[in-house]
């Protein structure tokens, strides 16, 4: 994952929240209102954009080179989704080189990017912390909630090209985690209900264990909610807490998730967490919901 745009009407509370709380670098000239944030030497990771009801408006993919891109565009047009190649001023907005976008069959706007802009040595965090694990893993991963689940999980592998790390199982209710790169998973889905669309989180990974506990201390200050308490992952290991964004949307905030390669196989777990990750609002909406 390269980069992210998020959609909500409480894009100020961001500027603070973005900064204050994550530890993102705030961008000052955003236009027409829009807040971005950097996290590591890309140009520009996550972008808040204004609009009336929370929302995901795009999640930006990096492909090799624009040869891939084409190739990935091409597949899913093949499949049934019409792909549109962005204007160079489109392209220039997201700080790539380029991309191709579509609109996934569970309703999510994908752009599949290839060169995106870097500035070596210049990232400078909201608060004094040890910066995020990017790199070839990405800037982390997201939750979506998707209104079938059957199909989306047949998309995202076999036409997005995404691979299976793992499936948690809870009762009736499922949960997929797919991998592109060496990060355990980068996309995850789940299904609250037929029809259901929405995010859960994202999640970013940051370069020291005690950054999560003093993000928990500044949520503490600032007021901000922490929606469930430290814990480990079954999965990917992340030593991580949920904290509750101003658009509702979570952001797990991370460290030491597992590095996986080729040889990594598929498993299933029965839980989502080892140990924490109690939660601790149940009086909080329990997730982005864009449609149900
Ligand atoms: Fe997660």
């Amino acid at each position: 994952m390269a980069y992210l745009g998020l959609v909500t009407p409480a894009v100020a509370e961001w500027r603070t929240f973005g900064s204050e709380i994550l530890g993102l670098q705030l961008i000052e000239e955003g236009e027409g209102g829009v807040a971005r944030f950097r996290m590591d030497e890309a140009d520009c990771r996550l972008w808040v954009h204004p609009g009336e009801k929370n929302d995901i408006g795009y999640i930006g993919w990096q492909l090799t080179g624009e040869k891939e891109a084409r190739e990935l565009g091409e597949a899913v047009a093949a499949a049934g989704s019409a792909i549109t190649r962005a204007t160079p001023e489109e392209a220039s907005a997201r700080c790539v080189a380029g991309y191709y976008w579509f609109t996934d069959p569970a309703g999510f706007r994908h752009e599949l990017s290839w060169g995106q802009y870097v500035t070596p040595n210049s990232f400078l965090p909201g608060w004094a912390m040890s910066g995020f694990r990017t790199g070839e893993q990405g800037m982390g991963h997201i939750v979506l909630l998707v209104p079938d689940l059957p199909a989306a999980d047949k998309f995202y592998r076999e036409v997005m090209g995404f691979h299976q790390s793992d499936c948690i199982r809870d009762g009736a209710r499922a949960l997929h985690f797919y991998h592109c790169n060496g990060r355990h998973h980068s996309l995850a889905i789940g299904s609250p209900g037929p029809g259901v669309r929405g995010a859960h989180h994202i999640m970013l990974e940051v370069n020291s264990l005690h950054d999560v506990g003093k993000a928990v201390d500044r949520c503490e200050l600032l007021d901000v909610p922490v929606s469930k308490s430290i814990g480990c992952h079954t999965n990917d290991r992340m030593v991580s807490t949920y904290i509750f964004s101003p658009s509702v949307l979570r952001v797990e905030y991370g460290f030491g998730g597992v590095e996986i390669d080729d040889l990594w196989e598929p498993k299933t777990y029965s839980r989502t967490s080892i140990w924490g990750h109690k939660e601790l609002r149940p009086d909080l909406p329990p997730a982005m919901i864009i449609e149900s």
